[in-house]
């Protein structure tokens, strides 16, 4: 029996190691990667406990040399995905009436595995199967994932705590049932740690999943579901389908169970959700709660008292890390026209230096784009601007996919401030400038504001007061997550909680008590020591 009132002191986040040249986490790293760059695994599906092999299978590729398969999958069918959902069902019997602290206690194990036995890993499937250079496996899939796990358990203790009043005739409780039903999962090939955040989330509120991971993710994802499993996760808890997101969207969206849905990816994956949601509304057990987390099309927006070089530093970080390839990352520009030339120098000096390639060779600080449907889409946008008579490409702009699908970091410069790649999101290593007129600089930021249907990040660059305090106001629903004089990426659980309204998700913000609170079904109990005997009241009286 477990009766303790537990709470977990706030937890620090996990500190980001270097992978200095000679250093053990260096070296136990490049073991890792070795390994895996000579292994084919493969990859079952996961119900129940149970492997499952289907026969139907798929490969994973690296993305910087995508003739090198590192993984061979079994994709589910309907079956599959009907029994993840009966096998989600039946664990949350049990799962739910676990004391919330033995929970807590499975996830804080997992966190403190990959922080340990299993960093080099998680870290080296993250390179290997998302081209993530080695300092972006390392603040994502160990460090991110590893903080999810310790502030969200520390977040908990603080809501089971949020307790109703009582007084001396009557006991008052809020008892934070988890939903009846079960939880889709779906998540996105860009950050192990969404992978492990949208599961565990639910789960650590008492809910089970089934899990529908990125098909270009796998490699990383495989593994964290195995560690899953080592710290003693119960059977069924989360159930790991790789396959067809469409198959597994259907099935689970007609099953009259289904209790929510946390998703990270596209707004329209997310959109084709929702509106799947809203047909099958009459036929679901309680209103499904969707949680969503989608694009960006971030901007960072510099002010003529900005400093030149802190300004080029946001875009080169903020745009090009990991391939642009965050929601986060930086892909609209806009730089008052006194600055533009230092500016435009100092992004061209540092792109000078930056090289290109696979993610074994750790000076390289750009890697591939994930697959080739990304590459081309990239590449669009940079033919159509070389083509533009609106548009140049003043840096980068060559693109190879012989070996790798390598996009070269690009900067395109416009004239035309709502120009395509202004206003869309591309997912890659570009962003576009438009250089304004230093005396425009309020409309321009109502621009910016109205530019794109986003709303996720942006940073301003500023150190006039007055300019960051009409930023401040003009761009007041522009971003769920705003920067003064620092890039629109790098969120940190604990400290700037993430997501964004508008187009860009349910800014449920990721890692935080307002997340958690959704996969919560408050049951409010009122026990009355001396109950009533005389129905009437005393104005009653004549
Ligand atoms: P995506 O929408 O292509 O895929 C996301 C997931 O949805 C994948 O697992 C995919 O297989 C699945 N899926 C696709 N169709 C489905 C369906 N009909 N039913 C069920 N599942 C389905 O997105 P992606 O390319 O993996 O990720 C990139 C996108 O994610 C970008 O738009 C990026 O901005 C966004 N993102 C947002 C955040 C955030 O916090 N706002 C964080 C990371 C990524």
């Amino acid at each position: 029996m477990n009766n303790a009132l537990f709470q977990f002191a706030k937890p620090a986040n996990e500190p980001v190691k270097e992978y200095r040249p000679g250093s053990p986490e260096r070296l136990a790293l490049e073991k890792e990667l070795e390994k895996q760059s000579n292994e084919v695994i493969e990859i079952p599906i996961i119900i129940g406990g149970k492997e499952i092999r289907t026969g139907d299978m798929g490969e994973v590729v690296m993305p910087h040399n995508h003739k090198h398969v590192v993984a061979k999958y079994h994709k589910v069918g309907e079956k599959e995905v009907n029994m993840a959902i009966q096998a989600a069902l039946d664990a949350k019997k049990e799962w739910e009436n676990i004391p919330w602290v033995e929970r807590a206690s499975i996830l804080a194990r997992i966190g403190q595995l990959i922080a340990t036995k299993y960093r080099a890993r998680v870290n080296a499937s993250c390179m290997l199967g998302q081209s993530k250079n080695a300092f972006q496996a390392e603040i994502d899939s160990a460090c991110e994932t590893i903080d999810f796990f310790r502030f969200n358990n520390y977040y908990a203790g603080n809501l089971y705590s949020e307790q109703p009043s009582s007084t001396p005739d009557q006991l008052n409780r809020a008892e934070y049932r988890p939903l009846e039903g079960f939880i889709m999962a779906v998540t996105p090939f860009n950050f192990t740690s969404i992978a492990s955040n949208l599961n565990m989330t639910p789960v650590l509120m008492g809910n089970t999943t089934i899990w529908k991971p990125s098909t270009t993710a796998l490699l990383s994802n495989y593994h964290l579901m195995q560690i899953f499993m080592e710290a003693g996760l119960p059977e069924g808890v989360i159930n790991f389908l790789p396959g067809k997101g469409s198959l597994i969207g259907n099935v689970a969206l007609n099953n009259p169970n289904l209790a929510g849905i946390h998703f990270t990816g596209s707004t329209a994956t997310f959109q084709g959700l929702w509106k799947g949601v809203g047909a099958n509304i009459s036929n679901y057990k309680s209103y499904p709660r969707l949680v969503g987390e989608t694009g960006g099309k971030d901007f960072i927006f510099a002010h003529s008292s900005a400093n030149p070089r802190e300004v080029a530093t946001a875009i080169v970080r903020g745009a090009f890390e990991f391939q642009g390839q965050k929601c986060s990352a930086a892909s609209r520009a806009y730089i008052p026209a006194s600055l533009w030339h230092d500016v435009k120098q100092h992004v061209g000096e540092m792109l000078s230096t930056i090289k290109m390639g696979d993610v074994t060779d750790f000076t390289n600080f750009v890697n591939a784009v994930i697959d080739e449907a990304s590459f081309d889409n990239c590449k669009g946008y940079i033919d159509r601007a070389k083509a533009s008579n609106e548009a140049e490409v003043i840096f980068g702009g060559n693109c190879d996919k012989s070996v790798g699908y390598f996009v070269e970091p690009t900067v395109i410069l416009t004239t035309n401030p709502k120009y395509e790649s202004m206003a869309q999101e591309i997912f890659g290593p570009i962003i576009t400038i438009y250089v304004y007129d230093d005396k425009d600089y309020a409309e321009t930021l109502e621009l910016c504001d109205s530019t794109s249907p986003y709303a996720l990040t942006g940073a301003v660059f500023a150190y006039d007061l007055k300019a960051l305090k009409i930023a401040d106001e003009k761009l007041k629903y522009a971003a769920g997550n705003f920067y003064i004089n620092d890039k629109p990426t790098g969120a940190v659980v604990g400290c700037q909680p993430f997501g964004g309204s508008r187009a860009s998700g349910t800014n449920d913000k990721a890692g935080g008590l307002w997340n958690l609170i959704r996969w919560t079904n408050p049951r409010s109990i009122k026990e009355t020591f001396v109950p009533a005997t005389e129905y009437g009241y005393p104005f009653l009286a004549k």
